[in-house]
């Protein structure tokens, strides 16, 4: 993964000095057991830093600042072991400018039916001290997530991890740049937006590039750096014939890989962590950007074609979730149909720009025409997806605030071969039927382009869109239209006026 930085959470156990130093010795021997479990979990993908019991609401405001003001500090797990009384905890979360969850476990798993006194008794009191912090969480009108369980719990451990992955997306929004390579494709409105408004909101940056400035740097490359990288790909991909070396062809190979590397060293250089370009924008370049393009979102790029950069942040904040777990994560567009009677199908795909991190087996890179674009044959490396479980996500501009959206969908093999495609393509089907999931899509507003990803759930796009507080739109097994309608008829109304609650 491309332009990433080290990224923990931090252990905060909430106390009071009501119960003498010997238990509160206790309290931080047992969070610290508890957080050393975590760190040898396999499930849990972000190290957990301990940090000492919080005691007074003098600690509390000062761990809530430092957190704030530890760059590799992506938010906090909260729990209360014993009893913490939570106005101590105002002066501190009301400063908070990290996610948090609430981890409402208690350090023993079972009752000692037979030893159980009142020692016993005061130690453990999550059961009730987690109550009182839930409170003030909510009187406070906090985002967070809530998990419960006994922190040995895989399922509890499979929650704590599904939060991690997305408040490490947040984190990485955090300050990133994303680059507008020419403007937005003409007349479209759904990949347009206010990037003012994104940047207040999701804390990522999207500023514009003249098409010259890759240019600049695609020109730069050297004649051996692209004879390098076209081996590279004679070896990772089965080449068509026409392309190898000492073909008729060869040449656009060649300008292919130079557009690579000028685009990865203007990206590297601007220290950007997606980008957009525009088939209408492509002044000075030989071909669309296909291959290029492909391979950059392979390595952690996120990207969206026509000046979409709603969905390239998208794509981006999906590959950190999906980060380490297999199955990959694209750019897609819902492209065409097959609408046989009980049979209903969206063939997905993009004029070139399909990630390969979603390709099932070696990718041949081809040369086709491309009709739109006005410029020479690009290369492209074709696949299809795999079947398996994935979601489709889409986050929209509604004028005055923005809307995530996400379809469950199940990839399945195509049942015929398709010759003539010369593009990646994924199959799918969506949940609940492909009549209620394009209904509820289109009424959501949803865009025509979105992050495609196997691994990552709704559950993360969930806790993302919790952490900025904007509106999720499901679209699943149990999503019925009219209620999903009345849903966002609701959310209209909440989110226009949950500012003024203090609630986002
Ligand atoms: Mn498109």
């Amino acid at each position: 993964m491309n332009n990433t930085s080290p990224t923990e959470i931090w252990f905060l156990t909430g106390s009071q000095h009501l119960y003498g130093p010997e238990t509160l010795k206790q309290v931080a021997a047992n969070s610290e057991h508890i957080v050393r479990a975590l760190n040898k979990s396999k499930l849990i993908p972000l190290k957990l830093v301990y940090k000492p019991v919080l005691k007074t609401p003098e600690e509390i405001r000062q761990a809530c600042l430092d957190a704030n003001h530890e760059p590799a500090c992506a938010g906090l797990i909260l729990w209360m072991h014993t009893f913490s009384p939570s106005k101590m905890w105002i002066g501190g979360l009301t400063q908070l400018a990290k996610p948090f969850l609430h981890l409402h476990t208690q350090f023993n798993r079972d009752l000692p039916w037979e030893k159980i006194d009142m020692d016993f008794m005061n130690l453990n009191q999550a059961a009730h001290g987690d109550r009182e912090a839930g409170f003030i969480h909510t009187r406070l009108r906090l985002n967070r997530k809530v998990v419960v369980g006994h922190w040995s719990d895989t399922e509890v451990q499979d929650r704590i991890a599904a939060w991690m992955r997305s408040a490490r997306a947040w984190h990485d929004w955090q300050g990133a740049k994303f680059a507008r390579i020419g403007d937005n494709m003409r007349q479209v409105a759904v990949t347009d937006g206010n990037k003012v408004s994104a940047e207040i909101k999701f804390g990522f940056s999207v500023n514009t590039y003249g098409i010259g400035d890759v240019v600049g740097y695609v020109n730069a490359v050297s004649d051996s750096s692209v004879s390098l990288l076209c081996a590279e790909y004679e070896q990772c991909y089965n080449v068509t014939k026409s392309l190898r070396k000492g073909q008729n062809r060869h040449a656009s190979l060649r300008d292919a890989a130079r557009i690579e590397l000028g685009l990865r060293a203007f990206l590297e250089e601007g220290n950007f962590k997606g980008f957009t370009d525009t088939f209408e924008d492509l002044h000075g370049l030989k071909q669309l950007p296909g291959l290029a393009v492909q391979r950059l979102m392979a390595d952690g790029y996120g990207f969206a074609g026509e000046g979409d950069w709603k969905t390239a942040a998208l794509v981006r904040a999906m590959k950190i979730i999906a980060d380490g777990l297999p199955g990959g994560v694209s750019f897609m567009e819902d492209y065409t149909y097959h609408l046989a009677p009980n049979k209903h199908q969206v063939l997905g795909a993009h004029m070139l720009e399909i990630c390969e991190s979603i390709a099932s087996g070696k990718p041949s890179i081809e040369i086709h025409p491309l009709g739109i674009g006005g410029k020479e044959d690009p290369v492209r490396s074709v696949f299809t997806a795999p079947a398996g479980s994935a979601i489709n996500a889409s986050l929209i501009d509604l004028g005055n605030r923005f809307r995530f959206l996400v379809n469950e969908v199940k990839v399945v093999k195509p049942t015929q071969p398709l010759p003539k495609l010369p593009v990646a393509r994924a199959l799918w089907e969506c949940a609940p039927d492909f009549k209620t999931a394009c209904a509820a899509w289109i009424y959501a507003g949803g865009a025509h382009h979105t992050g495609f990803g196997y691994s990552v759930t709704t559950e993360h796009i969930e806790n993302l869109a919790d952490i900025a507080g904007v509106e999720l739109a499901i679209i699943d097994k149990k999503t019925d239209l009219r209620g999903f309608r009345q849903n966002l008829r609701n959310n209209e109304i909440y989110y226009h006026l949950a500012s003024g609650l203090g609630a986002i």
